[in-house]
């Protein structure tokens, strides 16, 4: 265990190393704790991308001079970072166990880029990534990824190509494709009906035909309706009917729009690797060359492979995000590996095109949460087809936030407020007679997602939706799962071309009550009656049931001696499951520790929180300072107290999170109005400014 521990530390940055130090004492024992932490910490370097502070004057440069130091402490810890320049290609998901509901496969995520040379390099999966589209001309400082955090499967693309897997450790520039392509995204929101065009080519090779040669099976796999028999004896529909049904008829695939071709390609079918976008780039030209169509022409083009002897591993790999319903049309935009044909393989892996990741979820039994584990989402567990969620509708653009679509719910939890809705069936035209909404969603900003790979990505939205018992809710659902009402968490995202995808985290009937762990909110479902579910959503803290006592369960207790010094950076993040588990007195965590209600003020320029709010007649609290930590987060503090952000930015000052208010911020005031996030575990009521700054202070 000590071993690999030191081998993964090497690539660290001096910052983490402390982290690990102070944490190596409480944890000598919990291997497995520890374990996970130490791959975790793998991705702290990313953390620090944008805190570079950006000063051009010698005043400014004194308020960031921790800041500064503390970078250049990180920069050269980090030994291998380089420059990259290319053109960003895609991100990639690759499907080994596609919807297997037991499956704690994740499958694999990456993005690609290519420099001028036309070599294609390998990004790491993290936020910084979801930045960038297709096309959009990137520099990056990068450096390859080693130790635990590499994936290690067999042939993954960048060990065939004996290349590093890069991670992004900052962004030098970044020019946006979407400024020279006809953005679509401008009509996002809007009812135009769009279509999916796309060209399916069985690509046989010159020794080795693709597992399947039936054009007329590969067609009706993607077009046949619900309780049409063409593709098997089944008839459980497939893609095309699914997405028309969950688009309300917005986004359709007809099956004139859909053209399959055979062709062959003058080669060896490659058995070393898996060099996928060889494959596709010679099954394009192959069709080309063999038929009337180029594949440019499509949006969406589908690659049959053989299956025998290369080193492929998957069942589909898909370019995700591509053809989100805001892009479309877009010609070339995608690209679908195939080594199944069945209905549903085809809609998860177009499902990935068009911007959807995994639909998680314990599979409805209340035991461990799953990559695919929802049972009752296209993009789930449901081998047996089912419909998009509506919070996927939502991220995917085909379901709008108005009256009788997707609804907001604003939760006051200092108050207390609540909610009635009508839903309608998931599965219903719009505009059922009695309904409010297709779904109800409202924000989470402490929601921990349950599938654990996913737990560091706290907030997002939690949703409710209603499945009645038609169509798609219906026909291979299990009935134990039509006729409830869901809730759902989307987790954060932020870009909605690439989502961060859902989780299933309750099925209710009528009278059920539920309480979503850390969303200070209660869902009921009052009633259902035909195609209509009411629900009622009560925000505001759970009501107490016994006065906590000293020491006895269920109070307000640290188990570590080190909660209150780490509380400073670890409360949120992606901590702080473990954290709010072990470190709950100090996090605020728990029923028990009610976090202090605190008014946000604006101090006055180079003071202190701690004069601050004396003035105002109350005291400073540093766990709320502690608690901001994202651009969100600093923009909903400025927001209490009364001012609003131009731009919010991870520069990690003692006395973030602040307001640049000067007029000669970053010396021409091309940063006045900026507000600030980063936290390096320092911050304290009693930090001063350096004059340009303004700290935003909770008072309780
Ligand atoms: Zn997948």
């Amino acid at each position: 265990m000590q071993a690999v521990s030191i081998a993964a530390l090497d690539n660290l940055c001096a910052h983490a190393r402390d982290f690990d130090q102070l944490f190596s004492l409480a944890m000598a024992v919990a291997l497995i704790v520890k374990t996970v932490l130490i791959l975790g910490l793998m991705t702290l370097p990313s953390v620090y991308s944008e805190d570079a502070p950006k000063c051009e004057n010698t005043e400014c440069e004194k308020e960031d001079v921790s800041s500064l130091l503390q970078s250049r402490v990180h920069a050269s810890s980090e030994s291998r970072a380089e420059e990259l320049e290319c053109t960003f290609v895609a991100m990639m998901e690759e499907d080994n166990s596609i919807g297997e509901k037991d499956s704690t496969d994740d499958g694999y995520m990456w993005g690609e880029c290519k420099d001028d040379s036309e070599v294609t390099h390998y990004l790491f999966d993290d936020d910084e990534l979801e930045k960038f589209g297709p096309g959009d001309k990137i520099k990056l400082t990068v450096s390859a990824v080693s130790g635990g955090n590499l994936p290690t499967a067999p042939n993954l693309p960048w060990q065939s190509d004996n290349v590093p897997l890069y991670r992004i450790v900052s962004v030098i520039a970044h020019e946006s494709a979407l400024l020279t392509e006809e953005d679509h995204s401008l009509t996002d929101g809007a009812t135009a009906t769009k279509e999916v065009d796309v060209i399916m080519m069985i690509c046989n090779y010159k020794n080795q035909k693709a597992f399947v040669t039936d054009e007329d099976k590969v067609m009706n796999s993607f077009y046949q309706k619900l309780g049409e028999k063409l593709y098997s004896s089944q008839g459980r529909g497939s893609f095309a009917d699914m997405l028309s049904a969950s688009s309300y008829g917005r986004f359709t695939a007809p099956r004139s729009k859909g053209k399959v071709v055979t062709v062959t390609i003058n080669k060896n079918f490659p058995f070393q690797g898996c060099p996928y976008n060889d494959m596709a780039k010679d099954c394009k030209q192959a069709t080309r060359d063999q038929t009337n169509f180029d594949p440019d022409d499509f949006t969406f083009r589908e690659f049959f492979i053989p299956t025998q002897g290369s080193g492929c591993r998957w069942g589909g790999l898909a370019n995700v995000g591509c053809g989100h319903y805001s892009r479309i049309p877009r010609k070339g935009a995608c690209h679908a590996w195939y080594r199944s044909d069945r209905p549903f393989v085809r809609a998860h892996e177009i499902g990935h095109n068009l911007g959807f990741l995994h639909a998680g979820g314990d599979w409805g039994t209340g035991s461990q949460y799953v990559e695919y584990g929802d049972p009752q989402a296209s993009m789930g567990a449901s081998y047996t087809f089912s419909s998009f969620n509506a919070a996927s509708r939502y991220q995917g653009g085909f379901l709008r936030k108005v009256a009788g679509e997707a609804v907001e719910f604003q939760p006051d939890f200092n108050t207390g407020n609540s909610g009635t809705f009508k839903l309608q069936s998931l599965s219903k035209p719009l505009g059922e007679q009695g309904s409010d909404a297709v779904a109800v969603f409202w924000s989470c900003p402490k929601c921990v997602p349950k599938v654990s790979s996913h737990s560091s990505n706290v907030g997002g939205n939690l949703w409710l939706q209603f499945r009645g018992d038609e169509g798609y809710s219906a026909v291979t659902l299990d009935s134990k799962f039509q006729n409830k009402v869901y809730v759902h968490l989307a987790r954060k995202y932020t870009s909605k071309y690439y989502g961060k995808d859902t989780e299933m985290w309750q099925v209710m009937g009528k009278g059920d009550s539920y309480r979503p762990p850390n969303s200070e909110t209660t869902v009921t479902v009052e009633d259902i009656v035909g195609d209509l579910a009411t629900v009622t959503i009560k925000a505001g803290k759970a009501p107490t049931t016994e006065a906590p006592t000293t020491g006895a369960p269920g109070a307000c207790t640290d188990k570590k001696s080190g909660c209150p010094r780490w509380a400073k950076l670890y409360c949120t993040g992606r901590w702080s499951s473990w954290m709010a588990t072990n470190c709950q007195k100090s996090c605020f965590a728990g029923q028990a520790c009610p976090p202090p209600q605190a008014t946000w003020i604006l101090g006055q320029p180079g003071k202190s929180c701690t004069e601050a709010c004396e003035s105002a007649g109350k005291s400073c609290s540093d766990i709320n300072l502690y608690n901001v930590a994202s651009a969100e987060d600093v923009q909903g503090v400025a927001g209490k107290a009364g001012k609003t952000c131009k731009n919010s930015v991870g520069w990690a000052y003692k006395f973030s999170p602040s307001i640049c208010t000067s007029s000669q911020c970053c010396g021409s005031g091309s940063c006045t109005g900026w507000c600030t996030f980063g936290n390096r575990g320092e911050r304290s009521c009693s930090e001063t400014t350096g004059g340009h700054h303004s700290r935003l202070c909770p008072c309780i």
